[in-house]
């Protein structure tokens, strides 16, 4: 889903999304990868060798290494849908730029949407934050730091009804509902950021790792996953499966690193 990515280190220019992944996938098969396209179901990390069920079928591996990011939680509009990379995003800190001197919006009552929103005032002219309800959730910090920011402005009891801009392939406003009157009204914004959340894409491995209160994959020195605090052997954890904080392309591809040396010592401490 991801157009430009302006901030990984090595194309000054910026490069697509898509032609960034192709590169990585010619590297890596310079080296001797192979890939294979199917969905994970099922895992049995504890078996030796580790018993995959895919959409393709059966895999058995000597070790696994996780990799499979975290869903940012959409507002499931058809029309945010088709704008996803033309004005709405899920990522402040990744599109922020695109939006000098614009006037956008968030979703979100939490620390994320505080966090994204004063963050998004570096580059927009206004931010107005969209919450359903009333009362916000975020920290009383955060909350009061969002209050005193003079491009930020406070819209409780407010839901999205449509993103505008379809036909032109861009952000032009938005259709906002006022959930106490159910009076509709339009706003005028560029841009739309979604904070509201990602969900880890750790539930099938459930019971077999540790996970976090918010279900990202707890590890232990950088990438080993552990199953009650003990390291599950030859399992590793890397990129925003495992990272609630960061979540950039660089830092998935760093730790990424971490977990192929990993898993490359294990494989040879077996004596393969
Ligand atoms: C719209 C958008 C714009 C962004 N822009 C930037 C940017 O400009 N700069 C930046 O640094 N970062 C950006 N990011 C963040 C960046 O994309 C992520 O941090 C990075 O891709 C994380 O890499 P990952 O390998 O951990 O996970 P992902 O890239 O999310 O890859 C996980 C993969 O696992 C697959 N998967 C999940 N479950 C299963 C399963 N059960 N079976 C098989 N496969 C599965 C998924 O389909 C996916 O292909 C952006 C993100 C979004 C959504």
């Amino acid at each position: 889903m991801t157009t430009l990515v302006e901030n990984f280190p090595g194309w000054p220019e910026g490069i697509q999304g898509p032609e960034l992944i192709d590169n990585m996938k010619k590297q890596a098969a310079r080296f001797g990868a192979s890939f294979q396209t199917a969905h994970l179901n099922a895992a049995e990390l504890g078996a030796r060798p580790i018993r995959l069920t895919t959409s393709a079928g059966e895999i058995l591996t000597r070790t696994l290494i996780v990799a499979s990011g975290a869903s940012a939680r959409w507002l499931g509009l058809p029309s945010e849908h088709a704008l996803i990379g033309h004005g709405v995003s899920s990522c402040a800190t990744c599109d922020g730029f695109f939006f000098r001197g614009r006037e956008i919006a968030v979703v979100g009552g939490g620390d994320s949407a505080m966090e994204e929103a004063l963050f998004l005032t570096r580059f927009a002219s206004k931010v107005t934050l969209l919450h359903r309800r009333e009362g916000f959730r975020a920290s009383k910090i955060m909350l009061e730091r969002a209050i005193a920011n003079p491009k930020i402005a406070l819209r409780p009891n407010t839901i999205v009804e449509e993103v505008l801009g379809v036909e032109d392939h861009e952000v032009k406003g938005l259709r906002l509902k006022d959930v106490k009157t159910g009076e509709l009204c339009e706003l005028a914004v560029s841009g739309l950021f979604l904070g509201i959340g990602h969900e880890p894409n750790a539930k099938m491995f459930a019971g077999q790792v540790d996970l976090d209160a918010e279900g990202y994959i707890k590890t232990t020195g950088n990438v080993l996953t552990t199953l009650n605090g003990v390291v599950v052997p030859g399992v590793f954890a890397c990129g925003d499966v495992q990272d609630r904080r960061y979540r950039q392309a660089i830092t998935a591809a760093g730790s990424g690193c971490m977990a192929a040396l990993e898993a490359e010592k294990f494989v040879e401490a077996e004596g393969h």
